[in-house]
């Protein structure tokens, strides 16, 4: 499973005794700290977080005309075609299904269980947004990946909405400030992930340069980019630095030594450097014209199989054979590929693809995914003189994946304190509950709410689903009555509350 979602109040809590719900200090009196609390998620105390932000990824859906990972890599390195990235800053409503960034359609919406989401806009001034634009361009300066704010008039492009929101508008946890689909070594060309930006606008979270981060992180997952361990490198969830990039350094997968993930090409290490130049290629310049030549007699090329409208079996190698002859000298011969807007050059040496060429005809054998795809040959002579063929089509046969099943909520339910318990002031409270889900179980909190406000405990796993936290009435507390309820949190940040149990203090 792909999914991350991390859950740092344990560790917190180590060295931030006073703050709600850690260590064994009593139920009240309690003073809030200072400052706007976003809903859920306590106020960052100074110079810490309460919350680490987290994101999460999901696995990537592939829509009917699904491209093989060999399709996905052709034509890279000589004629490869710019991947861009949009960045929706104006807010929008987003639809559930095969992600789609022309139709504001995305998978992870699927995975949730939702049907659609309403994103607002962003929450930064012009100067921001440009200052945002800058510095996540920077991060991608090296590689062949154009960086937009204005919609592209043409698929395929990555989406990134980011808005002034909470993850709670996808029902998920406050402290989660990006999803975005991840490919298993794959670019998933027309993704839409998300950043929510009211959890980076509070202090200390780095404000603008905080996003940029943010956002980069995101498109790094959606061009196939697994966490990393690596505290340098924009794929790991180390504080924010200015000196973070894309690194040019093996580093292991996952978020820290203790939560290790699967790197998305396989292996034990990533390079997300040079993992992006396989994926997207690195940036180049255009090339020289071609010099003045007697030469005006463009070369001859011809598709010659597969036949048009042919039906062929997917997500098997495909053979297409081309021929080509120019007076002089034909100079190249590029396949391009439509599916994914790509040329590819027979001396391209992409895994999963092979060309020869004898003589005239130029044999490609390329391993293919399922759908309609479309094609042709393009040849130029050493003069710069062009001629193609008519794009043809045809049909690579074999179902789509199907969508993975949502996620579930967990389910959670109460044990202990029982009903219509009374406490008196300095007796110990035990709080236990029962907790499952079908992913599993992140964080299950006791939440006991008096009349100044409420506080959070933390609770253990004493055995399998069973959790436990206990703590001491204040000699303080004033007579009256409380509630107690529990909240469970699954690994990809779905909540669930059990109903409220009352509980007097004579
Ligand atoms: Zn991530």
């Amino acid at each position: 499973m792909r999914t991350t979602a991390r859950h740092g109040f344990g560790a917190v809590c180590a060295g931030l005794a006073w703050l709600a719900g850690c260590g064994s200090e009593s139920l009240e009196p309690w003073h809030a700290p200072a400052g706007s609390s976003p809903p859920g998620v306590p106020a960052a105390p100074t110079g810490e977080l309460a919350y680490e932000p987290v994101d999460v990824t999901v696995p990537a859906l592939y829509p009917p005309g699904v491209a093989s990972p060999a399709e996905e890599r052709m034509g890279l390195g000589a004629a490869a075609v710019t991947t861009t990235v949009y960045l929706h800053r104006g807010g929008g409503t987003f639809t559930a299904g095969y992600d789609d960034s022309t139709q504001n359609r995305s998978s992870v919406l699927s995975y949730y269980g939702r049907t659609s989401m309403v994103m607002p806009a962003a929450p930064y001034s012009d100067a921001d947004w440009a200052d945002l634009l800058g510095r996540v361009r920077a991060y991608f300066a090296p590689f062949d990946v154009a960086i937009t704010d204005v919609r592209p008039a043409s698929a395929p492009y990555v989406q990134l909405a980011v808005g002034a929101t909470y993850a709670s508008v996808l029902g998920l946890s406050n402290n989660i400030t990006g999803i975005a689909p991840l490919g298993s070594c794959r670019v998933v060309r027309q993704a839409v992930g998300f950043v929510f930006t009211s959890l980076l606008q509070q202090p200390g979270y780095g404000g603008i340069a905080g996003a940029a981060e943010t956002v980069a992180h995101e498109i790094g997952h959606t061009l196939s980019l697994s966490h990393e361990q690596l505290s340098t490198d924009l794929m790991s969830y180390a504080p924010r630095s200015p000196t973070k990039r894309f690194q040019d350094a093996d580093s292991a997968c996952g978020t820290t030594s203790s939560a290790v993930e699967a790197c998305s090409c396989g292996g034990a290490t990533q390079n997300s450097h040079r993992q992006l130049l396989t994926m997207v290629g690195a940036r180049v310049s255009a090339p020289p014209p071609p010099p003045p030549s007697s030469d005006v007699t463009k070369p001859v090329v011809a598709l010659v199989s597969p036949a048009e409208g042919a039906s062929v079996s997917g997500s098997s190698n495909l053979e297409v054979t081309v021929d080509a002859t120019d007076d002089v000298g034909v100079a190249s011969l590029e396949l391009y590929w439509q599916y994914n807007n790509r040329r590819m050059a027979c001396n391209d040496a992409i895994a999963g693809t092979t060309c020869t060429r004898t003589g005239s005809r130029w044999k490609w054998t390329i391993l293919v995914g399922t759908g309609e795809r479309k094609f042709k040959a393009i040849a130029k002579d050493a003069a710069g003189n062009v001629a193609e063929t008519a794009v043809r089509t045809i049909a690579l046969t074999g179902a789509a994946p199907a969508p993975p099943p949502a996620d579930a909520r967990p389910t959670v339910t109460a044990v202990l304190p029982g009903a219509a318990t009374a406490l008196n002031r300095g007796q110990t409270i035990s709080f236990q509950a029962r907790a499952t889900d079908d992913r599993g179980v992140a964080d299950v909190r006791a939440i006991w709410t008096y009349p100044g406000g409420s506080l959070e405990y933390p609770m253990a796993q004493t055995s399998p689903g069973v959790y436990a936290a206990s703590t001491t009435v204040s000699a303080t507390a004033a007579s009256g009555t409380r509630t107690v309820t529990f909240r469970a949190t699954d690994t990809t940040g779905q909540t669930s509350v059990t109903a409220p149990i009352t509980v007097t203090v004579p």
